[in-house]
């Protein structure tokens, strides 16, 4: 084993699990046993929700002027160890270097928005009528957790953390059991910033915790990012128990491609989005809706497919299990009677013939009522449906049940915003195949892409984290009495 086992991160100390249960960490790069978690228990929650409390007496009274502090020392440290970071992302997730790197240079870009949080949340105040003032104030809502999903250890947790403690809560982080390595980091870099202990706590687990968590009655929000499976039973348990929810689901991306689009920008957009992260990113492409003739532009695509090296510039999926389910969803199609114009089955890299390895995969002449179309795969796999004019295409994206993004292809500005006003997804992008909108703006879906009102991300963040209070003030004897003051 590469590292030690690890514990849960309770009140600023690593504690063990009550349980003395584990779950091995494998790396999908080569399949190596690198560590194992904790599969903690509800005590585990206990522990760390009453040093989350405990916490959140002093935290919360912090000027954030001074919360913000540990977060520009933060963002250093992640400058410092921007290397050793992103190699642990790498081995954990399986992702290229490269993009594991990107993931750890987004965590600084999610930090320096927190930073900015005093610059935005000052109230409001007005004289209402004579003597009279009203004002608004941002209060913390006090211990909140944060469930989050194995594609981005490391940008994902940083959706949540900064934004959240700046604001004066304190927090449970629950991490993907398959990549639990790269959270701990964040609690060790934010404890050396200055973080008081009980701010943030770790615990580890898989279904049991979630559940906890949902259940938990000194847990007043919880934030998630996931599947919509999940999404939707912690949307509905922690709502069950009376906390604010915002619970981020699964996608399945749609790109609209017209035949006016830029051929080589469209085919390298087209080939990165669904192959990045392996495809394992809930932005990924992973239908393409081929309006009319755009051949020459499928031809370039399986050229730009076929540069796409795994094992070089195309990382390891996170399991076994989602290898054989991503070959299962081509295999089917074939059966089905698409046509696999680049085939990415049975691909094994030369020296980690242990390694979880899908190719890049160009599925043609899929039909709307295949898996392939409908299903979220997950994988480096992208399906082209054929459509007569936009608004077939734009029936095929309408129709399915997601909305996290879609993306149109085209040099037309009235085509675009055409699609842009009629697709029914929550992020759009106009040749752009990853449209990942950047701070200040924030991140979500619609429709089974999210659960929750507003966004996790960005100016969102602050009606999530955040109760506001309103004051209404009379100081002089000489302001009128009437009805309202
Ligand atoms: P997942 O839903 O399996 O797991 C997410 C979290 O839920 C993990 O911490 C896991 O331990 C927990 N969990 C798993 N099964 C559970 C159950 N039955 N009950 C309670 N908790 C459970 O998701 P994943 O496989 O880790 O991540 C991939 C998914 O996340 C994809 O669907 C992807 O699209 C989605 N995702 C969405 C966004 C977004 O912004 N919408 C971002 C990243 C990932």
């Amino acid at each position: 084993m590469k590292y030690a086992a690890i514990d849960n991160y309770i009140g600023g100390k690593y504690t063990p699990s009550r349980t003395n249960k584990y779950l091995e960490v494998h790396s999908p790069l080569d399949g190596n046993l690198l560590s194992k978690a904790p599969l903690s228990s509800k005590d585990d929650l206990n522990d760390a929700v009453l040093a989350a409390k405990k916490a959140f007496e002093t935290w919360s009274k912090t000027p954030i002027k001074d919360r913000v502090q540990i977060f520009y020392r933060y963002k250093t440290l992640l400058e410092r160890d921007m290397t050793a970071l992103s190699k642990l992302v790498q081995e954990e997730n399986g992702k290229t270097f490269d993009e594991a790197r990107a993931e750890v240079e987004k965590s600084i870009e999610l930090t320096e928005f927190a930073c900015s949080l005093p610059q935005l949340i000052g109230g409001e105040i007005l004289e209402v009528s004579r003597g009279v003032e009203c004002r608004t104030d941002y209060y913390p809502i006090g211990v909140v957790a944060s469930i989050v999903p194995f594609n981005f250890p490391s940008m994902v947790p940083n959706w949540t953390i900064p934004n959240a403690l700046v604001l004066g809560n304190t927090m449970i982080l629950k991490p993907s059991e398959v990549v639990p390595l790269s959270s701990l980091k964040i609690a060790e870099l934010l404890k050396e910033a200055g973080l008081p202990d009980g701010v943030l706590n770790i615990i580890n687990g898989d279904r049991e915790i979630v559940e906890a968590i949902c259940d938990h009655p000194d847990i007043e929000a919880v934030s998630f990012v996931g599947s919509t499976k999940v999404a939707k039973i912690v949307y509905a348990r922690a709502s069950a128990s009376f906390k604010r929810v915002l619970a981020l689901g699964g996608a399945k991306n749609h790109l609209i491609v017209l035949p006016d689009a830029h051929p080589s920008m469209t085919a390298t957009n087209v080939t990165a989005s669904m192959s990045g992260c392996a495809g394992q990113r809930c932005m990924a492409a992973s239908a393409m809706v081929a309006v009319g003739n755009v051949d020459a532009i499928i031809e370039q695509i399986c050229l730009e497919a076929r540069k796409v090296i795994p094992g070089v510039n195309l990382g390891a999926v996170i399991s076994k299990n989602a290898k054989e389910r991503i070959e299962k969803y081509i295999t089917e199609a074939e059966s089905q009677g698409a046509s696999i114009l680049v085939d990415g089955r049975n691909t094994i890299v030369k020296g980690k013939e242990d390694g979880f390895y899908v190719g890049p995969t160009v599925i043609d002449n899929v039909t709307p009522d295949m898996s392939v179309a409908k299903e979220e795969i997950f994988g480096p796999v992208i399906s082209i449906i054929h459509a007569k004019d936009i608004d077939e295409a734009l029936s095929i994206e309408n129709a399915n049940p997601y909305g996290n993004a879609a993306a149109v292809f085209t040099q037309s500005g009235g085509a675009a915003r055409y699609i842009i006003e009629r697709a029914n997804a929550g992020m759009i992008g106009v040749n752009i195949g990853v449209p990942v909108p950047r701070e200040p703006f924030s991140f979500g879906g619609w429709n089974d892409s999210k659960f929750g009102v507003g966004d996790l991300t960005g100016k969102s963040a602050i009606a999530f984290w955040t109760k506001l209070k309103k004051t209404t003030t009379k100081w002089n004897a000489e302001a009128k009495t009437n009805w309202m003051s």
